[in-house]
């Protein structure tokens, strides 16, 4: 029977009471990949202990409120129509019948405006009629982006793709690309897969989001996971994961020992190895490797709630918005303090029918940690009053006067991503692309260790979050069943069918 660890009351309070001494498994961290992996485990009949050292379960799947009914949502932005089917599967019908698709997506840049429904169709009817493409050339390229998975060639970058099919053309490149850098942080210097996979994803149906908001789908998530009999415990952080002869034997937690046979760590890659580990435990070769990780980048975002008596035209500002000042589209532009790139994402009363109906603004940027990190106190208030008044600056031209018509702002900076969710440098979406092999060959390592959660690009974002779960669980329930060394024959396979459905 599950139950919830923490009870409310006076302080202090035991987060652990009622977990039990040994577990199958023990996932660390409660992010999509941690709470699914958390849930197929458990109704694959294993015992299960989710730890999540926040008070919220979700990770970057998350949200605020603030007085007079307002609820931000961080990264319900938009998903590719897999998550449809992943949720369906893996969670209920009823968590899936709430995915809805969005109604536009809009780009303003100086190089062009316009607003897409973001499916191959109509990209190719704007390729073709305003950007004045051969038709040969598009389909070409929708052909080849689709066709591609795990097994291609990984050396190849996307800016190789992009000249081959479109040389000199950086407005196409633009169009492509901007909205992939904005989903997973992704960069023309990246292998070209990590591209073709996630674009063709969201070109298969367009975008989608969840009707109800994320604090609606984690708490609907919840009772699924108290049905399937997982105990879930916050405030639960985890300091250290034991060995016993190569293979995992116990979680350090709260000044407890939780024994088990298999840790799936949802925590960000690096930390799982060199913190929660230690890399005396690994081979020199791997942990050379790990090393060599890049973490990704991070990110900024501005929190904006309309007065009560005031709203936005959807039909006017659509869903989102890519916004650009920038002559032309470069990633370290968008990476820069000097912010001319922004995503705007509009909430309309439809995104929470049942709640008060309300119209917010969230403007994201993705960011360097290192520009925010050290910042002196005052320095830092300053910084994030300036992005407030910037984004508010830029904002005007969509939201005429949107100064006299907020009621709320506030923001974001990478150290309150890295504050939330204990990623390193505040990361959005976990590693680089190498960070998947490393990921993949932790289980190889130690017995009984695996990772899933935002790595490699492909396995990032709210479906590769989530489809990461569901593959790392398969593995653990099989390793479990076998009862013997790690087995990840069929990744590749299962990668290209879950991920890219
Ligand atoms: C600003 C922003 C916008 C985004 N927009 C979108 C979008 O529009 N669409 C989309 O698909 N994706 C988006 N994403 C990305 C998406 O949210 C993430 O890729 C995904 O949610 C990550 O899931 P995860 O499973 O990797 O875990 P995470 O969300 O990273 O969660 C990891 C969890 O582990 C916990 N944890 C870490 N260490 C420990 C420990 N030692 N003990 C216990 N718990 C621990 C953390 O507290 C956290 O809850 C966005 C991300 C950001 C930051």
């Amino acid at each position: 029977m599950a139950m919830e660890c923490a009870t409310l009351g006076p302080m202090p309070k035991d987060f652990l009471k009622n977990a039990q001494s040994r577990y199958d498994v023990v996932v660390i961290g409660s992010g999509l990949a941690g709470l699914t992996a958390a849930n197929v485990l458990a109704r694959q009949g294993r015992s299960v202990l989710l730890l999540e050292q926040h008070y919220k379960l979700g990770g970057m799947a998350t949200w605020f409120k603030r007085p007079g009914g307002h609820i931000f949502d961080i990264s319900l932005h938009g998903f590719p129509y897999g998550m449809v089917k992943s949720c369906r599967r893996y969670w209920s019908k009823e968590i899936a019948d709430s995915i809805v698709q969005l109604d536009g997506v809009r780009f303003d840049n100086p190089m062009f405006s316009l607003q897409t429904s973001f499916t191959r169709e109509d990209f190719t009817k704007k390729l073709i009629e305003n950007f004045k493409l051969a038709p040969e050339q598009v389909h070409a390229f929708f052909d080849k982006a689709r066709g591609m998975n795990f097994y291609d060639d990984q050396q190849t970058t996307t800016r190789e793709l992009f000249d081959e099919f479109f040389p000199g053309r950086e407005d196409v490149i633009r169009l492509l690309m901007e909205p992939i850098t904005y989903a997973n942080g992704s960069t023309l210097e990246d292998p070209a897969i990590s591209y073709g996979i996630v674009f063709s994803n969201f070109m298969s149906k367009g975008v989608f989001t969840f009707r109800g908001g994320t604090d609606k789908l984690i708490g609907q998530m919840t009772e699924v996971l108290q049905e399937s009999g997982v105990d879930v415990c916050i405030r639960c952080d985890v300091t250290k994961i034991n060995l016993n002869h190569g293979k995992v034997a116990s979680v350090e937690v709260n000044g407890r020992t939780i024994e088990c046979d298999a840790i799936v760590s949802n925590a960000n890659l690096r930390a799982t190895i060199f913190n929660l580990v230690g890399e005396e435990k690994f081979d020199r070769g791997f942990i050379d490797d790990a090393r060599a990780v890049r973490l990704n980048n991070s990110s900024t975002q501005v929190y904006m709630a309309m007065r009560e008596d005031e709203s936005l035209d959807v039909n006017e500002l659509g869903d989102l918005l890519f916004s650009s000042t920038a002559p032309t589209f470069q990633t370290e532009a968008l990476l820069s303090r000097d912010i001319t790139s922004r995503t705007y994402s509009f909430y309309y009363p439809k995104v929470r029918p049942e709640g008060q109906p309300r119209h917010l603004i969230v403007s994201s940027t993705n960011a360097r940690h290192e520009d925010w990190a050290d910042l002196p106190d005052d320095d830092y208030e300053a910084s994030k009053k300036d992005l407030c008044e910037t984004t508010l600056d830029a904002l005007d031209k969509y939201v005429p006067n949107v100064r006299e018509r907020l009621v709320h702002i506030e923001a974001s900076t990478p150290r309150t991503f890295q504050h939330y969710t204990a990623h390193i440098a505040g990361a959005s979406f976990g590693t680089k692309f190498e960070g998947l092999a490393v990921s993949r060959a932790l289980p190889q390592q130690i017995t009984g260790l695996y990772h899933a959660g935002s790595v490699g690009i492909i396995m990032s974002g709210w479906l590769g979050a989530m489809n990461y779960g569901v593959i790392v669980a398969n593995e653990v329930d099989n390793q479990l069943m076998t009862g013997g060394s790690a087995s990840t024959t069929g990744f590749e396979k299962t990668v290209a069918g879950e991920v890219a459905s």
